[in-house]
């Protein structure tokens, strides 16, 4: 699945979400966003051939090999999505709340030389619709497998826990923190000056008005000017 699709959904005019970014590290990433939008999810990810393939599980993954999670498959998701925390304004496409979950670094179990073969490895199962890897997530460590279900709904998957030390029946979702701010979906969302789209905003106006303000000693105008900066921001939080 190309980036076309992903890029159709969103008005990147509005949210301030990746539209792209470079897979160039020497191990293969994988995150777990935690999604709090129409239906709370978590967002399971894979760096595959430059992007990341996606699944939303809506009941979020197990550590016990026992449950077997429903992952529906969804389009490919820039590399750059994988830093992604903050909200999505609602209206937009997922809007919601985004929390990194977890996240690391994986392997096929399939022994590989190197990123490139373990790609393609990877992308071999992908096809037949059975991924078997390895996860050094700080989460989520060890073996799992993503099974596609064939006959039923063409994106249904299972993600499940193979057995091995890391193999445990505590549920792991109620470790409810993002690895990144070790913040709650609630302290993202009750904090929205979080948000990643504030970072991307022009830098030149942010620094300029800042300026302004101290060097100035705030006459009237400059004052008046100031906080209509800040409605507009809030205004693309809701
Ligand atoms: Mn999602």
């Amino acid at each position: 699945m190309p980036l076309t699709l992903y890029k159709k959904k969103r008005s990147f005019k509005e949210t301030p979400e990746p539209t792209g970014g470079k897979a160039g590290g020497a191990k293969l990433r994988f995150v777990i966003q935690k999604h709090d939008a129409s239906h709370l999810h978590y967002d399971f990810r894979l760096e595959m051939d430059g992007v990341l393939k996606s699944w939303a599980v809506p009941k979020g993954p197990s550590t016990d090999p026992t449950v077997k999670r429903l992952a529906m498959m969804v389009e490919d998701h820039p590399y750059d999505y994988r830093n992604f925390e903050g909200i999505i304004p609602k209206g937009q496409y997922g809007g919601g709340t985004v929390i990194l979950w977890d996240e690391g670094y994986y392997e096929p179990l399939e022994t590989a030389t190197g990123k490139k073969e373990q790609e393609k490895i990877l992308l071999k199962q992908l096809k037949t619709g059975s991924l078997k890897f390895r996860l050094y997530g700080e989460k989520l460590q060890g073996e799992f497998a993503l099974v596609h279900l064939k006959g039923k709904q063409e994106n249904a998957w299972l993600l499940i826990k193979h057995r091995d030390e890391f193999a445990a029946t505590t549920d792991i979702t109620k470790k409810d923190k993002s690895v990144r701010s070790g913040k709650t979906v609630k302290q993202v969302e009750k904090a929205p000056e979080n948000i990643y789209g504030q970072t991307k905003r022009p830098a030149a106006k942010k620094t300029a008005s800042k300026t302004v303000l101290q060097k100035k000693a705030a006459p009237a105008a400059t004052l008046k000017k100031a906080p209509a900066v800040k409605p507009a921001v809030k205004k693309k939080v809701h």
